[in-house]
């Protein structure tokens, strides 16, 4: 099936210091990818996943609170490997509050991460794949937030909803350029993001009975849906939202 064939693409995954991200640069890399990975603070063990699947691994540190570092990351990844073809927005934060006390910071601090960062570094890179001419793939990380409205998350919900929004959008402007934007929404995942979560045995017990599947998703759920999106096996589909969720939205 070399229609999932990832050999020589450049991907840029945010967030790719753990988690989700770090499970989504693995897959990207073992299909063939090199792989441009934006961290905060430490890679964390991406870049030994990434050069153990035969791959390169360039490490860029950017904080996306802001959207300041957008044009240097699209730059560091052509530094390094002379194009961009793939763009995963994995990067995200959560703030839990009743919407009564929500407070101004909550509100922008996630949705700066989430959404602005998302939109702006989609543009950045979007413009390196008209001026390279060889078209690309973004691929948006949202939620189950994005079809549900949840409690105490206002402003996730918000941004992860705009997410899905923005996906169709931006699927809508740059088709007719050969981009694909489409998003993935994953379910309930053990990752740090959720540590607390998992760690109460009783809403433990609430989500796993929710989940058909019967289990927590991993990043390494991701890694067929994250390959299919990035790969030409997906070269029709445009502005989809993905869910990966064990069935919970299907109950
Ligand atoms: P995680 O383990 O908390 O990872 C989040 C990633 O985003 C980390 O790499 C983090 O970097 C990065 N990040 C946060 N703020 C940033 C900033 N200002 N600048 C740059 N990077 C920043 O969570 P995860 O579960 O893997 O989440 C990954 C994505 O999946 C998020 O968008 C999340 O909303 C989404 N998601 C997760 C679940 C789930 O159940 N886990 C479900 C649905 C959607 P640091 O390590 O430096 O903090």
């Amino acid at each position: 099936m070399n229609t999932f064939d990832l050999t020589g693409k450049v991907a840029i995954v945010t967030g790719s210091n753990t988690g989700l991200g770090a499970g989504m640069a693995s897959a990207l890399a073992t299909a063939g990818c090199d792989i441009v990975g934006v961290s905060r603070a430490d890679a964390g063990a991406t870049p030994m996943y990434v050069k153990a699947a035969g791959r390169r691994f360039a490490d860029v540190r950017a904080d996306l609170a802001s959207i300041a570092p957008v044009d240097d990351i699209v730059r560091a990844a052509v530094e390094a490997f002379g194009r961009v073809d793939v763009l995963v927005n994995n990067a995200g934060i959560i703030r839990r509050e009743d919407a009564f006390d929500f407070s101004e910071d909550d509100w922008d601090a996630v949705m700066d991460v989430n959404l602005k960062s998302l939109f702006f570094l989609s543009q950045a890179v979007a413009r390196q794949f008209v001026k390279q001419q060889s078209g690309g793939k973004i691929i948006n990380v949202a939620s189950m937030l994005s079809f549900q409205g949840g409690l105490r998350v206002a402003s996730y919900t918000a941004s992860k909803s705009g997410v899905l929004g923005l996906t169709r959008l931006l699927a809508n402007e740059w088709a007719g350029h050969g981009i694909n934007v489409n998003a993935i929404a994953p379910g309930y995942m053990a990752t740090a993001n959720t540590a607390a979560l998992r760690g109460d045995t009783q809403r433990n017990e609430e989500i796993l009975s929710r989940i058909p599947a019967g289990r927590w998703g991993t990043p390494e759920d991701l890694a067929g849906p994250v390959v299919f999106l990035a790969s030409s096996a997906s070269d029709y589909v445009h502005g989809h939202t993905l869910a990966v969720d064990g069935g919970w939205l299907a109950r």
